[in-house]
C-alpha cells in the first residue's frame, strides 16, 4: 500500500512538473482561434483611438503625400527581368513590399500590390506617391506569390485577380500561379475563386522542385475590416536553393511587416544559418510611442539585419504610400546613420531605388 501511494504520488509529480513545463513553453502565436504576437501581451491591440490620437494631436507632422515626386525611383529594368541569369538570383522592388524575386528559371512575387490606393477602396485612403516600377502586363510568368499578412498596402483585391486573370496567364504563357499565404488567408482567397493555394503556420514549409519555401514569424497583427482583428496570421517568408553543381547555397528572406524584439528574428537566423538576401522594412515608423510594437524604424531594422546573419539586404515598405508621421526621404537618411551606429558597411544593407534590381 505504501508502495502504491509513493508510486502514484511520484506519478502525480511528475504530471505537474509536466504541465509547469507545458505552462513555461515558448508563448504561442495562437488563441482562442485567433491569433497573437508571443513578445507581446495577449491582449494587445493596436487601438484605433490611439491611431487617431497619433494623428490629431501627436506634435509630428504627418507629410502630405508629395506630387510628381520621383526622388529614388526608377522604372525597372525590364530587359534584365525578361532575360535573367539562371545561375545568379535578382530581386526587384516594384514598390512598398513588392518585390519580384527571381533565381533558377523560378519567378516569385511578395506581397504585390500595383493599385493606385492602399485601401478598401480606390477612391479614398493612402494614394501611391511613386508608381509601381512595371506593370501587371510588364511582368515575366510568376510561379509563386507569398503574402505576409492582410493589410491593404500588402493584399490588394485588384492584384490578386488581375495575377490570376486568364489574360495574364496567356500572356506571360504561364500557369496559375500558387498562392502562400499565413494561417487563416485561405478563405478570403476562395471568394475570388482561388484553388492553386496553401494557408501555412510559422515554420511551415513548402517544397517546389529543390526549393523550399518556409513560413516564418513576425511582430505584426491584421485587420481587412472592422470585426476580423487578428484572423488571420502575419509572417516572414524564407525561400531556400540548395547548393548544386553550378551554384552554391541561397537563401533570400522576406520580412512583410514587422516589430523588433529580440527573439523572433535570432530564431530565424539559427534556423536559416545565413541569409544572402533580407528584404527589410524601413518605412513607416512615427511616432515611435505608437508604431514600435507594429513596424520597425531602420534602427531596429539593422537589428534584424543582423539577427537574421544578413549577408546583403535592401529596404522594402518605404517611397510608396504615406502611412506615418516621418518625412517621405527620412528612411534612407536613418538606414545610413544606423548602419554607421553599427559600424556596417552602408553597402551591404541599402536603401535602393524603387525599381532597381538587387543582383547577386
Ligand atoms: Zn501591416
Ligand atoms: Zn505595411
Amino acid at each position: 500500500m505504501k508502495n502504491l501511494c509513493r508510486s502514484l504520488l511520484t506519478l502525480s509529480l511528475i504530471f505537474s512538473s509536466l504541465l509547469t513545463l507545458a505552462a513555461e513553453e515558448a508563448p504561442s502565436h495562437h488563441i482562442d482561434g485567433k491569433f497573437r504576437n508571443p513578445y507581446l501581451p495577449a491582449d494587445f491591440q493596436p487601438s484605433f483611438i490611439a491611431f487617431l490620437k497619433a494623428r490629431l494631436f501627436d506634435d509630428m507632422q504627418w507629410p502630405d503625400e508629395p506630387e510628381n515626386y520621383s526622388k529614388s525611383w526608377q522604372a525597372a529594368n525590364l530587359k534584365q527581368i525578361h532575360n535573367p541569369d539562371f545561375n545568379k538570383a535578382q530581386a526587384t522592388l516594384i514598390g512598398h513590399s513588392s518585390v519580384l524575386l527571381q533565381y533558377q528559371g523560378i519567378n516569385i512575387l511578395t506581397d504585390p500590390v500595383f493599385s493606385e490606393r492602399a485601401s478598401f477602396s480606390q477612391s479614398i485612403g493612402p494614394k501611391r506617391y511613386t508608381p509601381a516600377a512595371l506593370t501587371i502586363d510588364q511582368l515575366p510568368n510568376i510561379d509563386i506569390i507569398v503574402i505576409s499578412h492582410n493589410h491593404y498596402d500588402h493584399l490588394d483585391v485588384d492584384s490578386v485577380q488581375a495575377l490570376t486573370s486568364e489574360n495574364f496567364i496567356k500572356n506571360t504563357n504561364g500557369s496559375q500561379p500558387l498562392w502562400l499565404v499565413p494561417l487563416g488567408l485561405k478563405q478570403w482567397f476562395v471568394q475570388y475563386e482561388i484553388t492553386n493555394i496553401e494557408e501555412m503556420d510559422w515554420w511551415q514549409e513548402f517544397k517546389l522542385g529543390d526549393l523550399t519555401i518556409q513560413a516564418q514569424p513576425s511582430q505584426h497583427w491584421s485587420r481587412r475590416s472592422l470585426f476580423d482583428t487578428n484572423e488571420s496570421l502575419w509572417a516572414s517568408w524564407a525561400f531556400i536553393w540548395p547548393e548544386s553543381e553550378a551554384t552554391e547555397k541561397f537563401t533570400a528572406w522576406f520580412g512583410g511587416d514587422t516589430a523588433y524584439n529580440p527573439y523572433q528574428f535570432k530564431e530565424i537566423g539559427e534556423a536559416l544559418g545565413q541569409v544572402d538576401l533580407a528584404m527589410i522594412p524601413i518605412g513607416a515608423y512615427e511616432p515611435r510611442w505608437f508604431m514600435k510594437t507594429q513596424h520597425v524604424n531602420p534602427l531596429d531594422a539593422v537589428e534584424i539585419f543582423k539577427d537574421v546573419n544578413a549577408k546583403s539586404a535592401f529596404g522594402i515598405h518605404w517611397n510608396t504610400f504615406v502611412l506615418t508621421a516621418e518625412a517621405v526621404d527620412e528612411p534612407p537618411k536613418a538606414l545610413e546613420s544606423a548602419l554607421q551606429k553599427n559600424t556596417i558597411d552602408a553597402e551591404l544593407f541599402q536603401a535602393m531605388d524603387i525599381g532597381a534590381t538587387w543582383l547577386q
